[in-house]
């Protein structure tokens, strides 16, 4: 690769000013100026059941093919237990983000321990404390490891989660996951509707644990947009 290809992976940060780019390609260059890794912040959103936890342990295996070395966190993740499951049956061990958790310490400490961390796996950021975000960033240009958050965008009222919002704000990008999860009349699924006896709530905490399966006391129903708005479950 040539430094002319490489240019634009200094030029695509965030607002950067001229002497950020100047510094910012010299401290990436490596002894041939070559360039080296340019970490970054990269939020991937979608509704409840659209496959954010598959993806988010399919692009571990795809790193950790190649050589790369991460670590996986989550929150609240459905299983209740300090791991990732997923709808399809996959699992992987995760850590827990606790309310004092510091990402940064996370990788700081590991790194004092010898163990290698090239990227950072967040699922259900949506869940995590803004400062969370804060680390994530900060671990991305600071430390050059990447951070790939997966999560919710919205909660049950179709209002940003804090921390979604944060990483629209901060995130290098953010891409809405393609695999597209169906309201009961067929319309592509937006919103996370919370259901409990049978009917479409609006107001509440923003975070109670619930399932999509139907016996759930609380359960979520992703629903299309008009019908969200109608809190028209369907036939269900
Ligand atoms: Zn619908």
């Amino acid at each position: 690769m040539t430094d002319d290809a490489a240019a634009p992976i200094c030029l695509a940060r965030p607002l950067p000013g001229p002497d950020d780019i100047r510094a910012g390609c010299a401290a990436a260059r490596g002894v041939n100026g070559r360039p080296l890794h340019a970490a970054a912040l990269k939020f991937f959103w979608g509704p409840m059941d659209c496959g954010k936890s598959t993806m988010a342990l399919q692009m571990n295996y795809n790193h950790a093919r190649q050589g790369r070395r991460g670590l996986v966190t989550t929150r609240i993740d459905r299983s209740l237990g300090p791991q990732v499951t997923t709808r399809i049956g996959l699992a992987h061990s995760a850590i827990e983000v606790t309310d004092g958790l510091d990402l940064r310490d996370l990788v700081r400490d590991a790194w004092a321990e010898g163990v290698r961390v090239d990227y950072l796996i967040c699922d259900e950021a949506s869940f995590y404390d803004l400062e969370h975000i804060e680390q994530m960033a900060e671990l991305v240009d600071n430390y050059d490891v990447d951070v790939y958050a997966f999560g919710l965008a919205t909660d049950f009222r179709s209002c940003l989660f804090p921390a979604a919002r944060r990483l629209f704000e901060l995130a290098d990008s953010v891409a809405r996951i393609q695999v597209e999860v169906l309201c009961w009349c067929g319309r592509e699924g937006l919103l996370n509707a919370r259901v409990v006896g049978g009917r479409v709530v609006r107001e509440g905490e923003q975070v109670v644990i619930g399932d999509t399966v139907d016996t759930a006391q609380v359960r979520y129903q992703v629903l299309c947009r008009r019908h969200y708005r109608a809190g028209d479950l369907g036939g269900r």
